[in-house]
């Protein structure tokens, strides 16, 4: 049991699956989750979700691989954007679906600075041309 739970921990924490199912999964696994584990894995991932996830697989010291192209804040995929690839209508639509302060501006614009953007506005990184300009 103890093994199990701790895939589920593992895929969840390392974006393999979604985080979005860590509110199922753990309606339907707390109780055991807090036999095997202990209370203090229990109250982590009870009162701060994914990030308290990561803390519980810390504290436990198991090892794992935070996914760089997901939120460390939530686990939700980010949405990249590229310049010279990553299209107008794409930013529009992310901008439709984006929490972050501001992100109107992406869908009545249709521009974004490039950078990796959480749709839940937990995190971005804005990539940084600064080194590309300095010539022109
Ligand atoms: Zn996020």
């Amino acid at each position: 049991m103890r093994a199990e739970l701790l895939q589920a921990m593992l895929a969840i924490a390392e974006s393999r699956r979604p985080a979005s199912d860590l509110d199922l999964w753990w309606a339907e696994n707390s109780s055991e989750v807090e036999a095997a584990f202990g209370r203090g894995v229990y109250l982590r991932i009870s009162q701060r979700g994914f990030i308290g996830l990561g803390q519980a697989l810390e504290k436990l010291e198991v090892e794992f691989h935070r996914s760089d192209t997901h939120c460390q804040g939530c686990g939700e995929p980010q949405f990249f954007a590229l310049s010279g690839k990553t299209t107008r209508e794409e930013i529009i639509e992310f901008g439709r679906r984006c929490k972050l302060k501001g992100a109107r501006e992406f869908e009545a614009s249709g521009w974004i600075h490039p950078g990796q953007y959480c749709p839940n506005g937990c995190t971005f990184a804005l990539y940084n041309l600064g080194s590309m300009r300095l010539k022109g």
